[in-house]
Formats: C-alpha cells, structure tokens, sequence
C-alpha cells in the first residue's frame, strides 16, 4: 500500500532560500503576520493531516467510489469525517481575506497545503478546493451575494462546483444551451443540463452553491451571450438560514477511469431560481477571473501526484532486488542488489524527481504572483503579475499535467509486474492523473490559449516579460562558475524561445493554421525552458548555502537534480522546438475523409 510524506523540507528551501519570501515581500500586506516559525507551525500541522488522515483515505476510496442515491451523493466512507475535521480546522479559510472570514494569509500557504490534501488523496483533495469558485464570486458579484454566500464557502460549511461543461459542448462554451429566463423579482429561471460537474452534490457540505454559465433569451449568440449565476441547492433566506430545495438535482453520476472518490455529476436544472453574478452576458468575463486560480490547482494537481508516485517507487527501488549492478555485486549479504543500483531506474526515479520539485517551485512562483496581484501597494506590481499570470497558467496547468502523467507512469514502471497489480496502488496513480490534461481546458487548449490568445495576442510582449526576468538572472549569475552549466543553456534557449515565437508568429500572418500546428509543441517547448529558470534558481541557492554552510545532502542532492534536469530532460525542447516549426501542411494536407482510409 502506499505511503506519503508531505515534503516540508522543500518548502522550506524554496521559501526560505529560493524566493526568500520573509525578506523580499514585506511590502505585501498579507506577508505582515509571516514568520518561518509560523509557516513551519502551519505546514506541519497540514503535512501531519494528509499523511494521518487523507493517505488512509486514497486507496479505499478509490475501490469504494462515491454512490448515487436518487438524486444524492454519498461519497466514500470516512470523507465526511475527514471533511468535517478539515473545515473545523480552519484549513479552507487559510488564504481567503479576512472581510468574508478568511484568516488572509499568503497564497503560498493555501498552495502548500492544497499540493499535499492532493498528494494524500486526490480525490478529496478535489473537494476542499475552490479558489475559484470563490475568485468568481469575489471579483464579480454585487456586495448583497458576496455578503451571503462567501462566508460559508470559505469556511467550508457549503461546496461551489463550477458549471459550465455541457453534453455537447466543453471546449467551446459559447455553444452553452442552459437557458436563464428573468423574473420580476430580479432573479432568474435556469433551466439545462450540465454535465461532468465535479461535486456537483455530495454529502460533504449542508449545501453547494453552483456557479452556472447560462444564456438570457435576448444574448446574442456565441461566447458574447453568456451570464454567470449563483444556483444554490437549497435557497438561502435573508438571515443565512437554508431554505427550501431548488430545482437543481443531480441526475446521475459518471464511471470514470480514476478520481472515483470525486463525484462526476450529471446537474439538471429544472426552472431553479438563480441570482445574476456581475453583468448580463459579462460571464465569460467573470469565469475569466477564476480561471487562472482552478487552473492553477489543476496544475498542482499534476505536481501532487508526480510527489507521491516519486515517493513510492523510490521506496520500492530502494527494497526490490534484482539482478546484480553492472559494475558487480553491491550488496554480498543477498543474492540479488537493490533495484536502485541500474541505471535506468535511476534514469525513471530522477525524472520523476525533477518534475516533482520543478514543478514546485514553478507553483510556488506563481502563489507568489497571487499574493502580489491581490495585495501588492503597487499598481505597477500588481499589473505586471497579472500579466505573468496570463503567460505562466497555460504552461503551469498544460505542462504539469502532461509531465505528471509521464511521471506516474515511471512510478508504475519502476514496480516492474507489480505496478500494474491495483493494490499496490501506482496503478490509481496513472488513473487520477490522466484527468488533469483533459479538465480545465485540455493540453491542446492551453497551447492555443498560451501561443494563440496570450502572446501572439499581445504581440509577444507577455513573454517579454518573463523573458526579460530570466534575461537578468543569467546576467547576474553568468560569473558564478559553478553556476554556468545552468546559466549558459537558459540564456541561450531564452533568446530561442523569442526567435520561434517570432517564426510562428510570422507564419501565422499568412496561414493561422500554423498557430494550431504548433501549439502543443509551444507549450510544451515553454513549459521546459520555465522549469530550466525554476531549476537555475533552486541551484543558485543550493550553491549559496553550501558556499555559506558547508555540504549537505539536501543541497548538493537539488544541484544535482538540477544538472540531472540540464542534461537529460532539457535536450526534449530541440525536438519541439523542430516540430513546431516543421509547418502545418505536414498536417492539413490530408482530407478529412482521407482519414478513413484504413
Ligand atoms: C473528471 C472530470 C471532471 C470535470 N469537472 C468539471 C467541472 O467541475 N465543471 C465543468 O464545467 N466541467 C468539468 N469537466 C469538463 C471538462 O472541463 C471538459 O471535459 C473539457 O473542457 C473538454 O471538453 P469536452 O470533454 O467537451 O471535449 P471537446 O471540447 O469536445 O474536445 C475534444 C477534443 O478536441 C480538442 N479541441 C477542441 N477544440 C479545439 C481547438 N479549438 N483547438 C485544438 N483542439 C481542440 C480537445 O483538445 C480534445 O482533444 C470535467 C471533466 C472531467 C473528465
């Protein structure tokens, strides 16, 4: 069965050393209260929660999965419980602000914690997410619903599943049917279906505020005619109390290749009265100011996961013997050595951990643009990491989550026959993990939204951006010898990566169809040029500590890692790098018909 810890020690060096965040954030008002004392008091205690309460969870939830019972989800045994301790805790009001009860903490807190209820059990990790829900709310609803819904969201009392998915209709949103008819009183008539809805209902919470995407008869069609509502399960009276059920049940729920303790819900909405979010066809404007936040969860997501499968096939390859190391025998006293000891599962191990931790602090990266979008003094700041934000989600969501899949499949691989046996558990690893590319946006929609709608959109200057920081990193750091097999390679594919875009960009003025062709290599190009930067810093550090400290095997392990990293995983962006430019004939000269031709 598998085990987890949560990796406290990383986020310590990555807090600590790599972004220095009790030094270098003073500035934002919810680093005030901040001390490594009580980040430390706080991520242990969550660490100590996901390994005690959620890891035992994982495995029999999974078997179990969640039941449907006329209308009502029952979620696997022990989730309630857990649930009920988790908000009693106060975990979910961590990084919220405080005018709705939140305890304002920074979001690199909430982040930690979210990575380990995910690694845990991704399952229930899922449940006690919802940035989103209430980044939508937030940022968009009049004060009278802020005044009435968030206070109960943030302290977990009610749930708040996202609704947009439709049966025919999941990329392309401006096809959504669900129609919202006005009535007298201000409020609106929803009436649809909704399909794929995570915890669309469950037994976790007294109530779940659905967030719906709908379209008022006079919209225009498309995109431009969507509105957001507040759909509650049961209505709320003026006091807060609940009042009686609204017509939004949950028809059926999906059988699903993994995540079977995350209910999938089918949500049908029959006439049930909803509350307008923000302005009337302004909903795709309102999801827009979320979408960053459950992107980003579904990016930590593939970086959780990538964790706990490292975590267990290292312990594996550490036991399981077989065969003898190819410079001869390592261990006398056993007939066969350790797995550990050949090269190639050491070649699956330091894959898994340099995705692991890259992805981590790429996370951490982006928590700290959170923090400085929300609460930095400075316009200026603020705005600058909004646009980091706009360029780094796609990579953060689309990247993670495809090397998250690759990652577990190494841990799967790295059990030999007994991978692939269900109660050893890597196999429910490869199963949660393959969502990630697909909800949220697939891999292939991030590609086109990151090439597509944010830097050949804003004429290459969101990449400027990034481009420029990484710029001056490798110009303060290039004298630092031990650092330059690190700083060389960034700088050069750092100027490669504007070349390319410049090609694509190019290319597309006279064929959009490049844009598509290219796009996954894109992002999947970016996505290792960002993890190189994120692999540079935390080697930067490590050198740092060691030069002020002395050796440690923390530290001489992350450099290490990072060269692993540099060497062996680095080289993957020439082939991308070849394909996106290859031309999208290679691509669109087939008929559609022609591929029927089997
Ligand atoms: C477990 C799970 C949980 C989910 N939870 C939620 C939830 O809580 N709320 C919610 O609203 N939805 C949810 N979804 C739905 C999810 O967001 C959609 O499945 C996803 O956005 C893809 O939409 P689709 O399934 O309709 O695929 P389609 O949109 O039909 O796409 C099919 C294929 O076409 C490709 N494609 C489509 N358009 C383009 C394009 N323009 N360029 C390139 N490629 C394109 C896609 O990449 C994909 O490979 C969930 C899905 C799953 C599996």
């Amino acid at each position: 069965m598998p085990s987890y810890k949560a990796p406290l020690n990383d986020y310590k060096f990555l807090f600590d050393k790599v972004f220095s965040v009790y030094n270098n954030y003073r500035d934002i008002s919810n680093f005030n209260d901040l001390s490594p004392e009580l980040t430390d008091t706080i991520l242990s205690q969550a660490g100590k929660f996901a390994e005690q309460e959620l890891q035992p969870l994982n495995y029999p939830g999974h078997e179990e999965g969640c039941h449907w019972n006329n209308g009502e989800v029952i979620t696997p045994r022990g989730y309630k419980a857990a649930y009920e301790k988790y908000i009693a805790s106060g975990w979910t009001q961590i990084s919220e602000k405080p005018t709705y009860g939140g305890q304002g903490l920074p979001r690199i807190i909430n982040a930690a914690i979210s990575e380990m209820n995910l690694s845990a059990c991704t399952a229930f990790g899922i449940y006690v997410t919802r940035d989103g829900s209430i980044a939508a709310i937030e940022n968009n609803a009049s004060d009278a619903l802020k005044e009435k819904y968030l206070p109960k969201l943030i302290d977990g009392t009610w749930g708040g599943p996202m609704c947009m998915t439709e049966p025919h209709c999941g990329s392309d949103l401006g096809l959504i049917r669900t129609k919202a008819i006005p009535q007298s009183d201000n409020t609106y008539q929803i009436s649809g279906t909704k399909m794929f809805i995570t915890g669309g209902d469950s037994d976790l919470g007294e109530n779940n505020i659905n967030l719906v995407l709908a379209r008022h008869p006079d919209s225009p069609q498309g995109i431009k005619g969507i509105s957001l509502f507040i759909v509650p399960k049961f209505l709320v009276n003026d006091d807060g109390s609940l009042g009686k059920r609204n017509e939004v049940r949950c028809g059926s729920i999906e059988h699903k290749m993994g995540l079977n303790g995350s209910a999938t819900c089918v949500m049908n909405f029959d006439n049930a009265t909803g509350y307008l979010v923000g302005e009337i066809n302004k909903g795709m404007r309102a999801m827009f100011s979320m979408v960053n936040k459950s992107r980003f969860t579904i990016g930590q997501q593939g970086t959780a996961l990538a964790e706990v499968a490292y975590q267990n096939a290292v312990i594996y390859a550490l036991e399981r013997r077989q065969m003898r190391a190819l410079t001869g025998p390592q261990d006398s006293d056993h007939s066969a050595d350790p797995i550990i000891v050949h090269p190639d599962v050491r070649r699956m191990l330091l894959t898994q951990r340099a995705f692991a931790e890259g992805s981590r602090a790429l996370n951490t990266y982006i928590a700290l643009l959170f923090d400085k979008q929300e609460c930095s003094p400075s316009e200026q700041v603020r705005q600058a990491s909004t646009a980091l934000l706009d360029l780094l989600t796609p990579i953060c969501k689309g990247f993670n989550s495809e090397l998250c899949t690759e990652s577990v499949n190494l841990g799967l691989q790295t059990f030999g026959g007994h991978g692939f046996i269900r109660e050893n558990g890597m196999e429910q690893f490869v199963r949660d993990a393959r969502a990630a590319q697909i909800y949220e946006g697939t891999t292939g929609i991030q590609g086109v939204d990151l090439l597509g709608r944010k830097i050949l959109a804003s004429k290459g200057q969101l990449l400027k951006v990034f481009n420029k920081e990484i710029q001056q990193f490798c110009e303060a750091n290039n004298n630092t010898g031990a650092l330059k097999p690190f700083i060389t390679p960034l700088a050069q594919l750092n100027q490669e990566w504007l070349d390319l875009t410049l090609t694509i960009g190019s290319a597309a003025i006279s064929n959009p169809n490049e844009v598509g062709a290219a796009s996954v290599d894109y992002l999947m190009y970016s996505g290792y040029v960002t993890f190189a930067y994120c692999w540079a810093m935390m080697a930067k550090s490590a050198h740092e500590e060691i030069m002020a400290n002395g050796s440690s095997p923390f530290y001489e392990s992350k450099i290490r890692t990072a060269r692993f990293y540099y060497q062996r995983i680095l080289p993957r962006v020439s082939l991308h790098a070849e394909l996106m430019v290859s031309g999208c004939d290679n691509l669109m000269d087939t008929e559609a018909n022609d591929f029927l031709l089997f």
